[in-house]
């Protein structure tokens, strides 16, 4: 098995001496630099005016611009939304990092990418929580924390991989675990869990059942619970006890239906485009499409996203989450739902 690293594996000295800047506050950015603060580290935070300046400020924690945070710290954690790291990067970031810095990050893809070329004298390195920033704080502050992945990319220092350690562990990573990575293998296992599980996956699963019940001729209120509602409870059952906890918890008969039926929806068909998927990942096709996109002001994302919030699964989901209250109130981050 992997060796899987624990807080009390990490020393931290490494990091005691040296000041961080966490660049962004957003997800990531506000547990990052809140965690590791209340870990003890020293932490500047690096924004443009504006909102999430403003809640750093509300939070107690020390404010300034990117190229200011970036000039005063030893270690710079980029937690800009991947697609405007590198023109902020080259603006703010670049012309302030110092020989022997360390420049980090919690995603792979600008540097797997190419899209961010960083100078040889600096550590580059990678922490990525392997969990929505806000749980990332939330379980930190009830004691616990969210598994992380650790990767070097350019050991400078000497002392890159004992940086990575220490900061994974003042995210509060030690307490769930760490385990090593490489920069390409966080990317790219990243970008096909999302698409092809977690995100993609999933709701284009619900889509077709949800569709296929109504279709019949089924209530569309019925579907969505049957579809969508209960896959949080499956879900949970699933991230404490695996397949075979949620099986155990569910009847003979939901069960059986699992094993004869699953495989007929999910099969060596879908596995084939699965590949596909991590094909075009793996070759830079799928990066290179959405770097485009970007340059070209997401045409395709915005109608994409303007048409699926038309689906009838979200106008009667809407509906029915307005009358359990309860609901609602935990899903208070886009990023908190759908990003990972
Ligand atoms: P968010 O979109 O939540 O936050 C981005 C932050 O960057 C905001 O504070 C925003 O501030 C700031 N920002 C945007 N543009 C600029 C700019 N030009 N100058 C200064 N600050 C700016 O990002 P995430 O936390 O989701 O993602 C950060 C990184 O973490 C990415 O690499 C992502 O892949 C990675 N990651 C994210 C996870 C998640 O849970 N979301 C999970 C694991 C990794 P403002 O309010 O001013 O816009
Ligand atoms: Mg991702
Ligand atoms: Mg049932």
């Amino acid at each position: 098995m992997t060796k899987v690293l624990y807080h009390n594996d990490v020393q931290e000295e490494v990091l005691q001496s040296k000041k961080i800047a966490v660049i962004g506050y957003g997800s990531q950015g506000h547990a990052h630099a809140l965690n590791l603060k209340e870990s003890g580290f020293d932490v500047v935070v690096g924004l443009r005016p504006g909102k999430s300046w403003d809640k750093a400020v509300e939070d107690g924690v020390q404010v300034v611009s990117v190229a200011d945070a970036t000039a005063q710290a030893d270690v710079v954690m980029v937690l800009l939304p991947d697609e405007l790291q590198p023109k902020v990067y080259e603006e703010s970031i670049k012309p302030n990092l110092q020989p022997g810095n360390a420049l980090a990050f919690a995603h792979g893809f600008n540097i797997h990418f190419n899209q961010i070329v960083p100078p040889d004298n600096v550590d580059v390195f990678l922490v990525a929580p392997k969990g929505p920033g806000h749980l990332v704080r939330r379980t930190f502050e009830e004691g616990a924390g969210v598994p992380a992945l650790y990767g070097i990319y350019q050991d400078c220092s000497g002392e890159a991989k004992q940086l990575a350690l220490a900061y994974a562990k003042g995210v509060g990573a030690g307490r769930a675990g760490i385990l090593e990575t490489s920069f390409q293998e966080e990317t790219e296992t990243d970008l096909f869990g999302e698409q092809a599980v977690l995100c993609g996956g999933l709701t284009s699963l619900v889509k077709a059942g949800f569709e296929t019940l109504t279709e019949a001729g089924y209530q569309p209120e019925v579907a969505y619970f049957e579809c969508l509602h209960e896959l949080k409870l499956i879900v949970d059952l699933m991230y404490e006890g695996g397949l075979e906890g949620m099986r155990y918890s569910i009847s003979d008969t939901a069960q059986w239906g699992d094993f004869v039926s699953g495989p007929r929806v999910v099969n060596e068909e879908t596995k084939a485009r699965m590949k596909e998927v991590l094909t075009d990942i793996q070759t830079g096709v799928f990066a290179k499409g959405w770097i485009l996109e970007n340059q070209a002001n997401r045409p395709q994302f915005n109608a994409v996203n303007q048409k699926e919030s038309t689906h009838p699964i979200e106008k009667v989901g809407r509906e029915l989450r307005e009358l359990m209250p309860f609901v609602k109130k935990q899903v208070n981050s886009k990023k908190e739902v759908v990003s990972n």
